[in-house]
Order: structure tokens, then C-alpha cells, then sequence
């Protein structure tokens, strides 16, 4: 799940633009980097292990010559982390280079055949084939774009490349199938990316290309055509209203501080997609013999707690299952009276788009919720609802999650509208109650920022802790704890607090921190029966309350005040954030980069 991007241009050195526009990409994975530019009829290419910045520091990335360029900023699948497998990988001559995202799946019998005529290889990656290809046919006499076309009939798997050769400079080549390419123009300029913000602070204009398109880039022009039968494709560019800004950290250390503080113009901006949209979608759901969720991750507590909008609002009850098991769970049961609203907020998730093929293979409806246009999932979709948190660049989901639980209150509040299992006056004072949201983040966010930077002091070097809640706050808990766990590396469990009688209570000691959601709803004298329990055993009580909760304040040794008045089915958007900080403040406070956790990416492209 890497990030590509290629750039050619009429003018000036493409080193230093390639260079930020990786930068762009690093949360997309970030084990090796490597450029490579054409000049002089050669290439010239600069890569090594490491982050952008630690490779820049050592090679200098910006004093490659030449006005077309291609870059890449790896997530390792085939070979470790290593100068030899960052890309860009090269035929035998070195004159074709190519960056590539995804996985070749018949790469070792593919290495076998073009070793045995000849071929050298230089890496242990599955891309490695790619150039080596390529070549053979360009040697046969085809063009570049034939012989990427010709590529892309001899391998299987999931696959964005971008090609270029110094035997002819004047173009760029790239071809998609299951993970993302985005093409920007502009004057004298044309770009290829992974992504939108590689290039946004050079061109808001952005042209889709789907899978099983090839196109070919020159610095005036980019021509689409379909692999299959080569035929022309006319598509109009998208005007992007994200600012480069957007994309850029705006003063804060972090992205991801910057985005929880960007949360409630998020909510703001996802409460203001039209009405329409919701509304159809809902058609589907109220329509449907059974509905399901399913979703990866952060999305799928998101999907956790829209449940219980769902179940509150219109009286339907979905079923979750995460998408990596969704086909091996729901079997072949799926039916065409069903539907599946699937949430991602990149789009791209490998998982979720498995789960939604095999919900289309049996005929079910899709409902995809992304923030992502055009992404891969929009193209399963009988109906797709694009969320409004912007760019997202910190790799722990903060905003995304925000704005996916704000389209599933949408979502559930229309669902509530025809299904009539709830007075109207009852749904319209829930959409005016979801309206406050922005305002009490907001001040959820000023309130506790220095007291989870407190906490995070105080309980940085535990070792280990429980994330405990009731009915919605389960889902609230599980994203507490998975927030934690991935960017402080602290280990972390969330879990029904119902359920935490039943065998984690055992791990508790003297001093053991558990982090307790307790919202003022239906569950909160049963959760203070679970706070007795742990405190009976020496628990140190962290607590996330509404404000003036007495009781609740008494009982915990840190707390965490929310707004008065948060309605149950949204207490999840208030609640979480509070976690969200204290997270951050762990993670920074261990001296770890919150915005690029290890081992993990922004969007998982692999299954
Ligand atoms: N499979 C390729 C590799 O391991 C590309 C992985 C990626 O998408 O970053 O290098």
C-alpha cells in the first residue's frame, strides 16, 4: 500500500516537487524511498531504506536532473525493507523504471520464465517482473504504452504502476487494477499519484482513472484508453475543493493533533451532504429483508455504533461482520432482498471491497460510506455517501471516524424517517440534537486536552490496559483502546465492562489503569457495579463522564468531562475524543511518531 507518484513537465527539474510529494504520501507506508528522473537520454535514480526525510538527509533527493520523474514510498509485501527492494525497479538495460502499489500474485513463476531467458534481477520484490517485461516487449518493438499493455495481460494480482524509459522521455505510462491512481493537470504539467494531496499544492484538477484503463501522460496532455479493446476515453477532470493547506500540518506538531482538532468542522461539513443522498440510500435499508455492516478497523467501530442508531431510530437491528471474514461468515446466504452498508474511509481497503464483491456476487445491495471520491469501493456501490473530514493524513483514523459515525446518524435518522418505528417529532429532535455535535466536540476537545496530557504523564509506562463500556460504549471502548494500542504501542484491550467479569478482570492488580465510558444513559448504575468491581481489586479508575456526573467524578481517579445533554445513540462522537487525546499524548509522550505507527498504513491494500 505505497504511495506513487509520477510527474513530467515542459520545464524545470521535477527532483524537488517529487521530493514534497512523497512527503504527501508517507502515511501511506514508509520502509524504503526511492526517485528516479530521466535526463540526458539516462536515468539518474536516488533510493534507500528509511523514511523521506532520513533518505533525503543522506542523498540529497532534490538535485536529480530532468523534467520527468517517477517516486515511491514503500509498504514491504515481498522482500524485507532494504535499498536492493525500494523502488524504482529496472529492466536489465536500465533505461525502463517503474513504481509500483499492490501485489503481482504470479510474480515467482513470471521471475522463473524471464530469469531462464536472461534476465538479472536486482530485488526480492514481486515488481521486479514488471520492468523486466516491459522490456522484453519494447525489445519486440512495441511502445511503451503497448508493452505496459501487454504487462498487464501476463500478471495476476492487485496492481497501480507507473512506467517510464528513457528510450522515449516524453511520456509517462500508468495502468491500474484494485489499487488507486489519480491523475492531475495542469499548464506545461501532468501528474500521477496515489493519492490527491501528492499533487494538490500544484493542480485541484484531478482525472479518474478506473481499473482496466491505461493512460499515457505527456507535460501537455493525458490520453485514457481501455486495456481491452484500446479504445479512447473521454472523461472530464474533478475540480477538488481540499487546499494544499488542508493537507499540511497548519501549526500543529502533528497531523493528528490537527485533525482531532479539525473533527468538528468535519462533523459540520458531513452534516451539510444532501438530504437526497441519505434518503436514498435509506430506501434500500428500510426496503431490505436483513441488513448488514461490515468494515475494517476504526470503520468498523464506526459500524458498531451505528448499529444502535439504527436499532434506536428505525427499530432495524444490523448485523457486523468484519469484512476480512464477511464471505466465510455469511456464507452463501445473502439474498437480493438484502443489503450491506460498507464503511472505509479510504476506499480502498482490500477487506471491505472482498466482502462487498461477494455481497454483489449474491446479488445483495451496497451502501458505501468513504471519504474517498472515485475510490475503488464507489464502483461496487448501488449507493455511495462521500464523508467530509478533508484530507486525512495521520495514519490512526481520528476525523474519518468522526465523520463516518455523523453519515451513519444521517443514515439511520432517514432510515427512522420511512420505517416509522419512531414518532417524527422523535427524529426531528434527534437531527437537531446530532445539529449541537460540532459545538460540543469542540469543547470536549479544550476541555480535556490538558488533562490527557496529565493522565498520559501519569500512566505512560503501564504496561497494559483495559478499555471497559456498555451497550453503544463498547464500540466507544474498543476504539479507546485500539487508538491506544496503535500509535502508543502500550498494550490495550477494549471490551464489554458486562464482560470483563468473565476473565480480564483476572489481570487486575494494585495500580492496573481501566479506562471506563460511562455516558449518562440506560447503562450507567450497571457500569458503576463494574467500577466497584475494579476498584475491589485495586484498579486505578480512569473515567470518561458527563459533566457533573458527582457520583461518577467520586469514584474515578481520573476524569474526563463531556458536555451535558449528549442524546445516547451519538455519545460514541463526544466520548471517544477524549481518548482520542489522552492516545496522542501517550504516544508522544513514549517518544513515538504518532502519525506513522509502525507496521501499520493508512489504507490497507492487501488482504
Ligand atoms: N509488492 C511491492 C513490494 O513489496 C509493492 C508493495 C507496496 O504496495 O508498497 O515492494
Amino acid at each position: 500500500m505505497c504511495g506513487i507518484i509520477g510527474v513530467i513537465q515542459s520545464k524545470g527539474a521535477v527532483a524537488p516537487f517529487l521530493h514534497q510529494a512523497l512527503k504527501r504520501l508517507e502515511y501511506r507506508g514508509y520502509d524504503s524511498v526511492g526517485v528516479t528522473t530521466i535526463a540526458e537520454g539516462k536515468l539518474h535514480t536516488k533510493k534507500d531504506e528509511g523514511k523521506i526525510e532520513e533518505v533525503h538527509r543522506k542523498l540529497n533527493l532534490d538535485d536529480l536532473p530532468g523534467t520527468v520523474g517517477i517516486g515511491h514510498t514503500r509498504w514491504a509485501t515481498h522482500g524485507m525493507p532494504s535499498i536492493y527492494n525500494a523502488h524504482p525497479h529496472f529492466d536489465c538495460s536500465h533505461t525502463i523504471a517503474v513504481v509500483h502499489n499492490g501485489v503481482v500474485d504470479n510474480f515467482l513463476e513470471l521471475k522463473e520464465e524471464l530469469q531462464s531467458r536472461g534476465h538479472k534481477f536486482e530485488s526480492e520484490t514481486d515488481t521486479e517482473v514488471i520492468p523486466h517485461l516491459i522490456e522484453e516487449f519494447m525489445d519486440g518493438g512495441l511502445s511503451l504504452p503497448d508493452a505496459v499493455r501487454e504487462v498487464t495481460r501476463r500478471i495476476r494480482g492487485t496492481y497501480a504502476i507507473v512506467a517510464m524509459t528513457a528510450r522515449s522521455p516524453d511520456k509517462i505510462v500508468c495502468t491500474r487494477d484494485g489499487n488507486p491512481l489519480v491523475i492531475g493537470r495542469r499548464d506545461g504539467a501532468s501528474y500521477v499519484s496515489s493519492d490527491i494531496p501528492a499533487f494538490l499544492p500544484m493542480t485541484n484538477n484531478m482525472i479518474l482513472l478506473l481499473d482496466g484503463e491505461i493512460a499515457i501522460l505527456t507535460a501537455d496532455d493525458v490520453e485514457i484508453r481501455k486495456l481491452s479493446d484500446g479504445s479512447i476515453v473521454t472523461r472530464e477532470a474533478i475540480t477538488i475543493s481540499w487546499t494544499a493547506d488542508q493537507a499540511q500540518k497548519g501549526g500543529y506538531p502533528h497531523f493528528m493533533l490537527k485533525e482531532i482538532h479539525e473533527q468538528p468542522e468535519a462533523i459540520r461539513n458531513t452534516l451539510r451532504i444532501r438530504k437526497d443522498v441519505f434518503d436514498s440510500a435509506a430506501k434500500i435499508v428500510a426496503s431490505s429483508r436483513r441488513v448488514f455492516m461490515t468494515a475494517m478497523g476504526t470503520s468498523g467501530h464506526a459500524a458498531l455504533a451505528g448499529r444502535h442508531m439504527f436499532a434506536s431510530f428505525a427499530g432495524i437491528l444490523p448485523s457486523f461482520e468484519l469484512a476480512s471474514d464477511f464471505p466465510d461468515t455469511v456464507y452463501d446466504t445473502l439474498t437480493t432482498d438484502d443489503c450491506v452498508i460498507a464503511i472505509t474511509q479510504s476506499g480502498e481497503t482490500s477487506d471491505t471491497i472482498f466482502a462487498v464483491k461477494h455481497a454483489k456476487r449474491l446479488g445483495a445491495k451496497v451502501i458505501a460510506i468513504t471519504n474517498v471520491v472515485g475510490s475503488s469501493v464507489t464502483r461496487f456501490a448501488d449507493r455511495i455517501i462521500i464523508t467530509q473530514a478533508g484530507p486525512e493524513i495521520g495514519v490512526a483514523a481520528t476525523k474519518t471516524f468522526m465523520v463516518q459515525l455523523t453519515a451513519l446518524a444521517l443514515l439511520a435518522l432517514a432510515t427512522g424517517m420511512l420505517t416509522q418505528y419512531r414518532s417524527r417529532e422523535f427524529i426531528e429532535a434527534k437531527y437537531a440534537s446530532l445539529n449541537t455535535l460540532p459545538n460540543i466536540v469542540s469543547e470536549t476537545i479544550v476541555r480535556n486536552e490538558e488533562v490527557a496530557r496529565q493522565a498520559a504523564e501519569k500512566y505512560y509506562n503501564r504496561a497494559s490496559f483495559l478499555f471497559l463500556g456498555r451497550g453503544i460504549s463498547i464500540a466507544t471502548a474498543l476504539e479507546g483502546a485500539l487508538k491506544l494500542k496503535e500509535i502508543s504501542y502500550n498494550h490495550a484491550e477494549g471490551y464489554s465492562a458486562g464482560e470483563s467479569k468473565h476473565g480480564p478482570i483476572a489481570l487486575v492488580e494494585d495500580g492496573f489503569p481501566v479506562v471506563f465510558v460511562a455516558p449518562n444513559d440506560a447503562t450507567r448504575d450497571r457500569l458503576i457495579g463494574n467500577i466497584m468491581e475494579m476498584k475491589a481489586r485495586g484498579a486505578s479508575i480512569l473515567a470518561v463522564i458527563e459533566r457533573g456526573d458527582g457520583d461518577l467524578k467520586h469514584l474515578a481517579d481520573d476524569v474526563f468531562e463531556i458536555p451535558e445533554g449528549v442524546e445516547p445513540e451519538f455519545s460514541t462522537m463526544a466520548f471517544v475524543v477524549p481518548l482520542q487525546i489522552l492516545s496522542y499524548y501517550m504516544a508522544t509522550r513514549r517518544g513515538h511518531d504518532p502519525d506513522k505507527p509502525r507496521n501499520l498504513a493508512k489504507s490497507v491494500t492487501v488482504l
